[in-house]
């Protein structure tokens, strides 16, 4: 077996003690495989599951040629047949749903309300508000400006929101609400899915409560869990919060192993950081092939990332893939947000964009070393003009987590930038959307 660390090293800038984040990302993709496992759910339970197979149209949708338009529909030979006005005779009309099934004449047209049919041989609909009304004894008609409508408008053609036979949604998609609208216009009640990736986490850390637990000297409640619960939920995924485990070999072992049993990925929190690294590292050599890496990037520097198994030895029992998060709860987060996120997506099966990143002025400078990413927390927003200005929330220590409930997005500072000036543009990611 080729272990997961021999293979890293030939990635590109592959450096375990100032990787990139890009070199970071690069090799968790090569490590990712799509959950292989299927399930037909009903419609509505496919929002934010991960279409398993293409959607062909069955249909044309619409499924005939219906007007766009409140107005009178005819025959576009009408509109040749005069220079300045056009003079139609009303025969007949047609609502969404109750069709006119006659036959028509160049100097007739039918009243159609939008939606309905286009009746036989018709192709252009004057909208009602350009034309003259006149009633007779027995006979409406109504007049309009030959140049009123161009030949052929107003009209929706059969198909042309889905045609039979072409691919409607595509393998891969996370199914949103048009998707289940767009679904139910073809008449598809139940679809398939990939089953639910399941994602185990825990804590660790001596000092660490849970809550309900009493707050001694020097102790912290246990938030990581938390802020990891509502991210894996976001993504739509099965969690399995396995609490917190102390800083003791033992205990580690029996919960990552029992984790590796029942779940797909493994995510720690705390432990990963030089002085706790050392007894980890030993741990997980005898049960997983798992890489420490210090990350050039700020916050999130220590992550240990590889493959655990359930079984006494790599290779024996159940795999799981294994994330070892820092235990600063900012860091958890924007490592979670930056390496993990794309990881799961892909193991759900999905085919996620990449997340959008906008332009927007510094209101300040902002200090920043080269050879580093940082993902500071800002505060963001466009001004009348359409430009977006970000300043920084205050604290950027990786364990100010209010610092995150502040900004509403990222910072994004590149690897090779430095100090941004005063007005300097740089990239920023919206927490909406993201989070
Ligand atoms: P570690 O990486 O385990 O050395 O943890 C780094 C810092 O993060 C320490 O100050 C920990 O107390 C804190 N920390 C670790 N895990 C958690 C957690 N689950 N919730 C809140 N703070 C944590
Ligand atoms: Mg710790």
């Amino acid at each position: 077996m080729t272990t997961f660390i021999e293979s890293s090293r030939c990635i590109a800038q592959y450096d375990p003690h100032a990787l990139p984040v890009s070199a970071a990302q690069a090799i968790v993709r090569q490590w990712v495989s799509p959950v292989m496992a299927v399930e037909r759910v009903p419609l509505r339970d496919a929002l934010d599951r991960v279409l398993a197979a293409d959607i062909v149209s069955p249909i044309n949708v619409p499924s005939h040629d219906n007007s766009a338009m409140d107005g009178y529909a005819f025959k576009r030979a009408a509109l040749a047949t005069s220079e300045s006005a056009v003079q139609l005779t009303v025969i007949g009309k047609a609502l969404a749903g109750h069709p006119f099934t006659g036959g028509i004449d160049t100097h007739q047209c039918v009243r159609v309300m939008t939606g309905a049919c286009m009746p036989v041989d018709c192709d252009t609909v004057v909208p009602q508000e350009l034309v003259e009304r006149s009633a007779g004894v027995d006979t409406t008609s109504i007049r309009f400006a030959a140049d009123a409508v161009a030949a052929g408008a107003n009209r929706r053609l059969a198909g042309e929101d889905l045609a039979r036979g072409h691919v409607a949604l595509r393998a891969g998609r996370i199914m949103r609400a048009s998707d289940l609208g767009l679904l139910a216009s073809l008449g598809i009640g139940e679809v398939s899915v990939r089953r639910r990736l399941r994602v185990a986490f825990f804590s660790t850390g001596d000092e660490l409560r849970s809550l309900g637990e009493p707050l001694d000297p020097g102790s912290v409640y246990d938030s990581n869990r938390y802020t990891l619960f509502a991210m894996l939920r976001r993504l739509n995924v099965d969690t399995l919060d396995l609490g917190v485990v102390r800083d003791e070999p033992a205990a580690l072992e029996a919960a990552l192993r029992s984790a590796a049993a029942s779940a797909d990925v493994v995510l720690t929190s705390g432990g990963v950081s030089v002085g706790e690294a050392d007894f980890t590292k030993q741990l997980l050599r005898t049960f997983g092939d798992v890489a420490f890496w210090s990350m050039a990037m700020r916050p999130g520097r220590p992550l240990a990332f590889g493959r655990i198994w359930s079984g006494e030895r790599p290779g024996v029992g159940l795999p799981a893939l294994f994330f070892g998060l820092p235990g600063n709860p900012v860091a958890v987060m924007v490592t979670f947000y930056q390496i993990v996120r794309e990881a799961l997506l892909l193991m759900s099966g999905a085919t996620p964009p990449p997340l959008p990143v906008i332009h927007a002025k510094s209101r300040q400078v902002i200090r920043k070393r080269i050879g580093r990413t940082e993902f500071q927390r800002g505060v963001a927003e466009q001004d009348a003009q359409g430009q977006w200005h970000v300043a920084p929330t205050g604290s950027q220590s990786s364990g100010v987590l209010s610092s995150m409930s502040e900004a509403n997005c990222f910072i994004v500072l590149g690897h090779d930038e430095g100090e941004i000036d005063e007005g300097e543009r740089v990239d920023i990611m919206l927490f909406d959307g993201l989070i």
